[in-house]
Formats: structure tokens, sequence, C-alpha cells
């Protein structure tokens, strides 16, 4: 277990909404925690469409999800905030009682890192996004980091290895080219010969195939997983013959997109309706002190799943976060153009 850090706001999810909750934090002096399941910050925004434009940010008439993924975190750089990607906040427990008369929570993470605060946002989404698993294959989790995996965490794992991806889409065909200069050997495995990634990925790979850097085998799929403990290989079937073949392997990659799962978000005690969190409109503050959620994952009459309706959200509750902080004390209270620490950060002053 990691060293307990200390923050204001601990921050559940990096999309849109917990992004510039960083922001509207750091207006008012808090420190923030962003932690997210996935390997990249701007949730649905870089996970779902980043290539989409978006047309309704006021003031951007146009922007695509990836610029203003961008936007927000070149917003945020004057703040202090720390972000853990790649783990899911897996547990909230309530720290005994302190000095303070506000609550204090502590979450805990996947990776066993810990993190305290005084508020927890759960800017959570549609929920955690969790990896497909390969149909049909019983328990393919009992392989993990023993030679099956659902993302590229760290490259040199398959440094001098023999890999096989699966998958037809952007990841399969970004890490394929990618993988390509750091394994001994990279198999692409898709059930057809159509690939739904980027057309210059899909020339690349093809390029490498055709120099004997990759190799492609379609139209198969996965049939059975082989391994005594520690992944050796893998039974696939052509689509189209049903015929079965054996490779053996060091590693493989199942990359075939993901579910959106609410995750442990359930065990939370939290009031919810089907799959959101129930939130008053004046703190969108949840049934648990000090607990609020914000953007797509909470609930309220005339509730709309908007960008825009989870920076209104987030704003208002990062108010009362304030409050919980620095009982008694006013919130300060002014245009950004009157906040001479941001202007300092930013060099507009000295
Ligand atoms: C195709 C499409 C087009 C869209 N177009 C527009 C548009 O044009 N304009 C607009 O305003 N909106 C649009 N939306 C909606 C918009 O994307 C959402 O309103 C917005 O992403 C919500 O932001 P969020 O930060 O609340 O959640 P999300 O973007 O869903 O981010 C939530 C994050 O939380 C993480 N998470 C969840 N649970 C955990 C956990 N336990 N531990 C760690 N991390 C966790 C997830 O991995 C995710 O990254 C569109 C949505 C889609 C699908």
């Amino acid at each position: 277990m990691s060293k307990t850090k200390e923050v204001d706001i601990i921050i559940i999810g990096a999309g849109p909404v917990g992004l510039f909750t960083v922001f509207e934090a750091g207006l008012l002096g808090l420190k923030c925690i962003l932690i997210d399941n996935l390997d990249k910050v701007g949730g649905q925004c870089a996970e779902l469409y980043p290539d989409k434009p978006i047309y309704d940010i006021p003031g951007v008439p146009m922007q695509t999800a990836e610029e203003h993924v961008s936007a927000l975190l070149e917003q945020i750089k004057p703040f202090d905030y720390s972000t853990f990607l790649n783990q899911r906040v897996e547990s909230i427990s309530e720290n005994s009682s302190t000095e303070d008369e506000v609550s204090n929570w502590t979450v805990t993470t996947s990776e066993k890192n810990q993190f305290t605060a005084k508020n927890i946002f759960i800017a959570a989404g549609a929920g955690s996004f969790e990896p497909r698993r390969p149909p049909n294959i019983e328990d393919p989790d009992r392989f993990i980091g023993k030679g099956v995996s659902y993302a590229v965490r760290d490259k040199s794992l398959y440094e001098d290895k023999d890999v096989l991806i699966f998958g037809g889409g952007d990841s399969a065909l970004d890490w394929t080219v990618d993988l390509s200069g750091v394994a001994k050997s990279v198999t692409l495995i898709h059930r057809r010969d159509e690939f739904r990634g980027a057309p210059n990925t899909e020339s690349q790979m093809r390029k490498l195939i055709k120099q004997g850097v990759v190799n492609l085998k379609t139209p198969y799929v996965i049939e059975s997983l082989i391994g005594d403990g520690v992944i050796s290989g893998v039974s696939i079937k052509n689509f189209e013959t049903k015929e079965l073949e054996n490779l053996s392997c060091d590693e493989i990659i199942f990359l075939f997109g993901l579910n959106k799962k609410l995750g442990p978000i359930v065990d939370w005690n939290l009031d919810l309706e089907g799959k959101k969190i129930t939130v008053d409109t004046e703190k969108f503050e949840t049934n648990i002190d000090g607990i609020f959620a914000v953007g797509d994952i909470n609930n309220y009459p005339g509730k709309l799943d908007l960008i825009l309706s989870g920076f209104h959200e987030t704003t208002l509750a990062v108010q009362h976060a304030y409050k919980r902080c620095f009982p008694g004390e006013r919130v300060p209270f002014g245009y950004t153009t009157s906040n001479t620490k941001l202007q300092k950060k930013l060099g507009v002053i000295e």
C-alpha cells in the first residue's frame, strides 16, 4: 500500500467535468487529485469520439473532442494537481473522527494507492470503462500479468517477446505498428480483413506486413488460451473454414474495445436512480456529506448529459467543498480577471 496523500478534493474520473473541477477548485486555492481508470484523461471525449466536432461549448464555435480535452489541460496548467491513471477507485471509507466536525474520506484504488480528502467529487460519467474480454474464453483474467493484458501500460514488457494482438480498431492497429519496433515478433489477429482504425495506421500496418515485420492472421477468432499458469500460446479458429491452428507466444494483448460499467460505485451506499447518483441542485452533493457527483454520473430533475451542464454543476459544488475545507469562512468570489493568483501563474502580471 502506498503512502496516503492528502488533498482538498479527490476527483474520481478525469473526463471533461473532472478536468474542469481542477480549474474551479484552483481558483479558490484548493488542491485536487484526479484518478481515472483509463490510460489517458478526457473520458468519453478521448475514448469514444476524439475526432468528432463539438459545437456547444460556449464561446467555442467548433472544437474536436480531442482539442477540447487539450484546451482543458491547458486551462488547468496553472494549478496544483496530480493525475493518477490506469487505476479504478475501488472503495471509499470514512476516517474515524478527527478534531474537525467535517467528515474526511480515504479512497483506495485498484493499484492500492490511497488518498485522503474532505471532499470527494465523483465525475465518473457513465461509469468506468472496462476492457471487453475475449468472447467464449473462460476466465481469461487468470492469465493477467502472466501473458494476458487488455492495454499496453509499459512497452518495455514486450521487448524481445513474441506478441499476439487481437482486435480490429484503432488500438489494435496503433499497437501493432508501435510494438513492431520493440517486440521480437508481432502478429495481428482479426475476424475479417477489414479494420475500423485510422486509414493511415492501417496502411502503415499493411506496409509492415509486406516488409515481413508484422504477421497478419485473418479471418481468425480466438478458440482457447494455452498455458499452465503462464501463457505459452493460443488456439485460433479460421472463421470461414473452421480449421484450428495453434500459435505460440509470450504475450497476448486483447484490444476488443471497452464497455461502460458503473463498477464499484454501486457499493458506496449512495442513493442511485438506475445507473445515476441522485444529487441536490444547490451543491450537487449526494446523500453523503462531502461526496459530490458531477457530470453525466448524476441525476436531478431536468438533468441533461452535456459537458456544459457538468461544468455548471461542478462550479457550484466546488463552492461548497471550499466551505467544508474552511468552515465559517466566506467563499472568495471574483471574476477570473481579478484573480491575481491565476494571473501571476499565467504570467499576465508579475
Ligand atoms: C458520441 C458522443 C458524442 C457526444 N457529443 C457531445 C457534444 O457534442 N456536446 C456535449 O456537450 N456532450 C457530448 N457528449 C456527451 C459528453 O461526452 C458527456 O456529457 C461528457 O463526456 C461527460 O463528462 P464527464 O466528465 O461527466 O464523464 P466522462 O467523460 O464519461 O468521464 C468519466 C471518467 O470517469 C472514469 N471513471 C469512472 N468510474 C471510475 C472509477 N471508479 N475509478 C476511476 N475512474 C473512473 C471513466 O473511466 C471516465 O474516463 C457526447 C457523447 C458521446 C458518446
